[in-house]
């Protein structure tokens, strides 16, 4: 039995190897974790759950430069460096 180019006992085993959760946020779910892989090549890449697989994956178009910049983004956001630290406060109606 194949299901998503794994054999059987190699989902249990690469949950376990990766800690048990998402291989990109670390969330254990109760749910089956979805089997990633890359839609070009067919490469299997690992298990993820539901937003790291359909969300994250898809905004950064697969390409990990974009996830890399992304990180470097939330790290040192340009505004701050810009205008300093300005908070946004939601005008009370
Ligand atoms: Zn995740």
């Amino acid at each position: 039995m194949e299901t998503y180019g794994l054999k059987a006992g190699e989902y249990d085993a690469l949950l376990a190897a990766q800690g048990g959760g998402c291989a990109i946020c670390r969330g254990v779910r109760r749910y089956r974790l979805a089997v990633d892989h890359n839609h070009r090549t067919g490469l299997v890449r690992g298990l993820l759950c539901n937003m790291c697989n359909s969300r994250l994956l898809t905004a950064a178009r697969d390409k990990p430069e974009v996830l890399r910049s992304a990180a470097d983004y939330l790290d040192a956001p340009p505004a701050r460096k810009h205008i300093g630290d300005r908070y946004y406060q939601k005008e009370q109606a």
